[in-house]
């Protein structure tokens, strides 16, 4: 993620940032404009209305109305600004959400709140490669649903465009001990969301986008059967064999699904690590015994934009000098991951694909994004234009038979969290 100026004053912002620490102007994100700006009350223009600020002396000093974000208005969870036209209460990011846990519990309030962040950031790299849902382009919808005593363990994973999430990985503690128990490296918020992207955009890409050959003679076989894969998997034990030589994690040798779904998340990682470091003007030397290496990184969003090999050539470098931080924080290696060639090529696959697509252009309006199933009350029909945010208590979801090929959640799997 890029860092961003304020645009009253100049000064350093974040992509969270809701207040300038300099000039004390109110911060948003506009998703129209994809950039952190200063906001202005506008009583004078409408009740809730802000007006962009910009510099004075800008085309942006006069600037667009917006509303903030009814999370934000209400619980000061969102940062996201509405345009003043976008009659939607809640903001691009949020209307996704459907079905929220039991917010009147502190603890499952906090949950949702770190995951809504991390969903904003997936919303971000999505818009940026020009993924985010569109009219004629639907994006995925998040259930965060909580385990309710006596109730089975909600699963963690993506069925016909609806990720489900157990808020519970909101938990350092609880998401340390899966960690540790599931023998993985890496694992947080921003992972599970991208991850679980993957499969949504799997079934809209991939399968629907004519490139299921392709994608097999990459990634393997996706008909075989995902539930025994899944099983034979964990039977050996998640980070056992020679998983490496042809995979990102050890837990994308499972499936050709979860191989993708790892890859892509993969190739969100290093699109935005890229981009983090571009912004900050990053040149990296590493020192070598036949002389330095010296680079410069590379904004992945730059046009013209620099192609996959020299992105990775970049990544490399960028990931030795990360690792090399948090070392001497005594942290452990916040890029724990070697990639080699089969890997590679998978990540070269999604590049490609993604870059594909940007430059094709949006197709008609299709009804539905998503339906909310049956098996979760009470729940409001989802509205596409002004999608409210369900604040039940949720019930959990009754187990889904893993017979169709694009189910990834069983819940004969609870203890081996399948996502
Ligand atoms: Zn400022
Ligand atoms: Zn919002
Ligand atoms: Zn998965």
């Amino acid at each position: 993620m890029r860092v961003f100026n304020c645009d009253h004053c100049g000064h350093l912002v974040f992509f969270d940032s809701v207040q300038c620490v300099h000039c004390g102007s109110t911060l948003a994100f506009l998703p129209d404009a994809l950039t952190m700006a200063a906001l202005a009350p506008a009583p004078q223009d409408g009740a809730g209305l802000w007006r962009r600020m910009g510099g004075r002396g800008t085309a942006q000093y006069s600037g667009r109305l917006y509303r903030l974000c009814h999370n934000h208005i209400e619980h000061q969870a969102c940062n996201f600004a509405v345009p003043a036209n976008d009659y939607a209460e809640y903001c691009v990011s949020c209307r996704q959400t459907r079905v929220l846990p039991d917010l009147s519990e502190t603890a499952n309030r906090g949950r949702w709140m770190q995951i809504e962040a991390a969903k904003r950031r997936l919303f971000y790299t999505l818009a940026r490669l020009g993924l985010e849902p569109a009219p004629g382009r639907p994006g995925p919808v998040f259930e965060f649903l909580a385990d309710l005593p006596g109730g089975p363990s909600i699963m963690t994973g993506h069925h016909s465009g609806t990720i489900t999430l157990n808020v519970a990985e909101a938990d350092d503690d609880e998401r340390a001990r899966r960690r540790i128990a599931l023998g993985e490296p890496y694992r947080t918020l921003i992972g599970h969301l991208r991850h679980e992207s993957g499969h949504f955009y799997w079934d809209q890409l991939v399968r629907d986008g004519g490139r299921l050959e392709a994608f097999r003679s990459v990634f393997g076989d996706e008909s075989q059967d995902y539930a025994a894969a899944l099983d034979a998997h964990y039977a050996k034990g998640n980070d056992v064999g020679d998983w490496a030589e042809r995979h990102v994690s050890a837990y994308a040798a499972a499936h050709p699904w979860e191989d993708w779904a790892e890859t892509w998340a993969h190739y969100l990682h290093m699109i935005d690590l890229l981009e983090t470091s571009a912004s900050y003007g990053t040149e990296i030397t590493v020192p070598g015994i036949y002389g330095a290496q010296r680079s410069s990184a590379l904004d992945p969003f730059a046009k013209p934009a620099p192609d996959f090999d020299t992105m990775l050539l970049q990544l490399v470098p960028l990931t030795l000098l990360l690792n090399s931080l948090t070392r001497s924080l005594g942290q452990p290696d916040a890029y724990p991951f070697a990639l080699a060639g089969e890997a590679l090529e998978k990540l070269r696959f999604v590049h490609d694909m993604v870059r594909e697509e940007a430059n094709r252009p949006t197709v008609p309006p299709v009804p539905a994004l998503a339906t909310v199933t049956a098996t979760i009350a009470p729940v409001p029909a989802p509205s596409p234009s002004s999608a409210p945010v369900a604040a039940v208590n949720a019930v959990p979801a009754a187990p889904t038979p893993a017979s169709k090929p694009n189910i990834k959640k069983n819940s004969k799997q609870a203890n081996k969290d399948l996502r």
